[in-house]
């Protein structure tokens, strides 16, 4: 069993990101800047707010923190959206989410400039995804299409199971899959996962054990800590885990461990290759939002 080592290659790629920065200063170019729009307190969304700011210093991007109090209305809203849309200085900005409940998240993305659009979330860059154009995939599938491509490990005619449609993983994660691989962007170095047969299962699927024992791959985002157990498992499949629960343990200093939906004591003896949890897709989640980033930069520049 390979562990597939999503923090090890995140640091790859943002030595790669960073020495790409590096050569456009060098050549008198700005840097690359990101646009980050939290409104509210939420603690969650603070933290990975932070946690995304210090992977863009890490990398010479300049990260931009738009911070609203969650008493600012969808129009005040949609007017800085207006506003970063045409801000020439910022190459992409992402609205982070949840949103307060008297703003339509749904309204506010469709605001967005999908060449703007880094975290892959707007329904033109889902649309061109779907038609094969260049586009911004949702970082979670593009950093699980890294991992694989820098693992080598092959999507071409393997029957890949997804588990979880959500628009920010199953169902992006599918739509590459089933691809023929092409480049996500006209400049980026492509991490083409495609050609694969793709089955995706969600809350209402019948005979998922089932499914899941026809699989070269099973990719699983349900955010069901342990839903994949080591009976719905093939031997030499390769799992890749998305989920993350926070699931209370007393016996931790912070009182809470992250859970991934995957039984890893029993699944990963069977794998070929397998992600961790944490140290897996979270890190390479991350990295991929700065890959955008940089994406959107080399369009723009
Ligand atoms: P979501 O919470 O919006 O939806 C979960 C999906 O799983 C739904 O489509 C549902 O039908 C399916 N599902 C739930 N229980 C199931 C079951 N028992 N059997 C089959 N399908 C089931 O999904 P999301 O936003 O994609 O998040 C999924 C998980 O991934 C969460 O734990 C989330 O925290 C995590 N996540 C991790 C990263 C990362 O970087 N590692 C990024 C995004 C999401």
């Amino acid at each position: 069993m390979i562990l597939l080592d999503g923090k090890y290659t995140a640091s790859q790629i943002r030595a790669e990101l960073k020495a790409k920065v590096d050569a456009f200063l060098a050549a008198g170019h700005r840097a690359p800047c990101l646009g980050i729009v939290i409104v509210g307190h939420n603690p969650a969304s603070e933290t990975y707010v932070a946690n995304k700011m210090k992977a863009c210093a890490e990398v010479g991007i300049v990260a931009r923190k738009i911070a609203l109090e969650d008493t600012v209305d969808e129009a005040e809203l949609l007017s800085c959206v207006t506003q970063l849309n045409s801000d020439a200085s910022i190459d992409g900005f992402i609205v982070q989410l949840p949103l307060p409940p008297h703003i339509s998240e749904q309204r506010i993305l469709s605001a967005i400039d999908y060449r703007k659009d880094v975290d892959g979330l707007t329904a033109e860059n889902i649309g061109r995804t779907v038609q094969g154009l260049p586009s911004i995939v949702s970082a979670t599938p593009r950093g699980i299409s890294e991992l694989l491509c820098r693992y080598h490990i092959p999507t071409e005619g393997k029957h890949v199971v997804v588990i979880g449609r959500s628009n920010i993983v199953g169902k992006p994660m599918a739509i590459l899959l089933m691809q023929r691989p092409y480049l996500l962007l006209p400049k980026m170095s492509a991490a083409a996962v495609g050609n694969a047969t793709v089955t995706i299962c969600h809350s209402k699927t019948q005979h998922l054990k089932d499914i899941c024992l026809t699989a070269d791959i099973i990719i699983v985002a349900a955010g069901s800590p342990g839903l994949l157990k080591a009976d719905m498992v093939p031997e030499g499949a390769t799992v890749i885990d998305v989920g993350i629960t926070r699931v209370d343990d007393p016996a931790s200093p912070k009182g809470y461990r992250l859970a991934g939906d995957v039984d890893f004591e029993n699944v990963a003896p069977k794998c070929a290759y397998i992600t961790p949890v944490p140290g897996g897709v979270g890190p390479m989640t991350i990295v991929s939002l700065l890959s955008n980033t940089l994406q959107a930069y080399e369009i723009h520049r």
